[in-house]
């Protein structure tokens, strides 16, 4: 019987965290509609992946550290 209380516990603690991660992605999708990433290339050192996300207008390159605006002429042309 207490095996069976232990179950049940279980399920619910994982239900409740569930229903928080399911509800916390809900309200990111509300709140930042343009929360994901970007790739971009850097233009002091070439690297390619450098990620940037859609409400940043300032990328940091984690290659040379250096940073440089978001979106860059260059990301246009390509467009
Ligand atoms: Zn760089």
């Amino acid at each position: 019987m207490k095996k069976y209380w232990d179950w049940i516990t279980q399920l619910r603690l994982r239900l409740g965290e569930w229903l928080m991660r399911v509800g916390a992605r809900l309200r990111t999708l509300k709140t930042q509609p343009n929360r994901y990433p970007d790739y971009v290339t850097c233009p002091h050192c070439g690297e390619p992946e450098v990620e940037v996300w859609g409400d940043q207008t300032l990328a940091t390159c984690h290659q040379c550290g250096k940073t440089f605006n978001y979106p860059s002429p260059s990301d246009h042309i390509k467009k």
